[in-house]
């Protein structure tokens, strides 16, 4: 008998696993039964009891328990896709080629769920939980708008101690997520014919101000090894124009993600003080930014890279893949924010990157596969124990 319980996790069988679960399409919002019921009969036939939990007609997230008593730890990833069109790859074949794995979900996040189900697997053969639970939540739902995982929340499911979700980290540790503050800003400007442009006031012209001095405000000018230098994304510009005519107004939409150091009142002071200071020196400068369409308007969530879960999850990475593990923190929106905004400590740690979901030809690395199989078992083993 090996010594540590995730040498007991056998590549090919989590390569296998999540290339079953590949092939059942389970795009979001019509996932549909199979999936859930092929985790839950794959759960049950290991006698790990497993749960339905419906989210509407026809579709269900599935919750598996082991152990009795605290402390809880929770595995968390989503059975749902992103949709399939436009794909150059056969998204539900699961081809393994060249040391990757290929298909919709292969990356996001169906490889963590795989790994996951047998973490908790291997630790139930080895007589595990010694003390406290393991906790598999899989959800439907997460990969639209509607984030089904607040229902979950309601009834109870992702309360725990300590909580890993599965969504693509890079190989890394990642401690929480960035905050995020979308909006709208105006300029306004004065119409008149293009051959009399001197004595209008082009709103576009000013909107080139406007973006030149948000790309250059203070708090994107930090940068940490961690959280990177805050992304300012502007999105979609559009203006009151006619041909042969000076635009009176233009729009721009605007997205940014910003770091724990920093809230969304004090980015939007900075971008409110921006404008004003545009009109102060150019008389002729007009803009506004409604508050109504500051949305959202999230702060990051993060847990201290000293936290015990941060420091566990570096050991059990360290014992599994034999070097020592990069912290990071998630640039997107993820389960990790439900949980660390009710004061629940999360990780995101999980195979694949994050640049390779939601692409057209969505894939997963083997190996990435298995240290993610291995790192849920050694994690789970260190936090719960086992019998042997
Ligand atoms: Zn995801």
């Amino acid at each position: 008998m090996s010594e540590h319980i995730w040498q007991r996790v056998n590549p090919e069988e989590v390569v296998e696993l999540t290339r079953e679960l590949v092939r059942i399409p389970s795009v979001t919002s019509c996932e549909g039964l199979e999936i859930s019921h092929f985790v839950k009969s794959w759960l049950e036939s290991h006698r790990l009891g497993a749960t339905l939990v419906p989210a509407g007609e026809g579709r269900a997230s599935v919750v598996c328990e082991l152990g009795t008593g605290d402390p809880i730890l929770l595995f968390n990833a989503h059975l749902d896709t992103k949709p399939i069109e436009g794909m150059t790859i056969d998204p539900f074949g699961g081809a393994v080629e060249h040391g990757r794995l290929y298909g919709r979900g292969s990356c996001d996040t169906k490889g963590a769920v795989a790994g996951m189900m047998l973490a908790a697997r291997t630790l139930k053969e080895a007589g595990g939980p010694r003390q406290g639970r393991l906790r598999l939540v899989f959800e439907v739902g997460e990969e639209g708008r509607e984030w089904a995982a607040l229902q979950l929340w309601e009834e109870g499911w992702l309360r725990a101690q300590a909580a890993v979700v599965g969504e693509p980290s890079d190989g890394k540790i990642q401690i929480g997520n960035r905050g995020r503050i979308g909006g709208v800003v105006r300029t306004f400007g004065r119409s008149t014919h293009t051959a009399t442009a001197e004595w209008g006031v082009n709103a576009i012209e000013k909107m080139c101000k406007l973006i030149d001095s948000f790309l250059h405000l203070p708090y994107r000018q930090s940068h940490d090894p961690v959280w990177g230098t805050p992304p300012l994304n502007f999105w979609k510009i559009e203006s009151s124009g006619w041909e042969a005519t000076v635009p009176y107004q233009c729009v721009a939409h605007f997205d940014t993600r910003i770091p724990p150091s920093i809230g969304p009142d004090e980015v939007i002071a900075q971008m409110k003080e921006a404008i004003e200071s545009l009109g102060r020196t150019d008389p002729e400068f007009r803009a506004d930014m409604p508050e109504e369409q500051l949305w959202p308007r999230l702060p990051a969530a993060a847990i201290s890279s000293h936290h015990d879960l941060v420091l566990r999850a570096q050991e059990a990475y360290r014992a599994v893949a034999g070097t020592e593990p990069a912290l990071g923190a998630n640039p997107a929106m993820t389960m990790a924010h439900i949980l660390i905004t009710r004061g629940v400590p999360a990780i995101i740690f999980g195979p694949g990157e994050i640049v390779r979901a939601h692409t057209t030809d969505e894939s997963v690395g083997i190996d990435e596969l298995v240290l993610a199989a291995r790192f849920y078992a050694a994690l789970a083993e260190q936090m719960l124990g086992h019998g042997g």
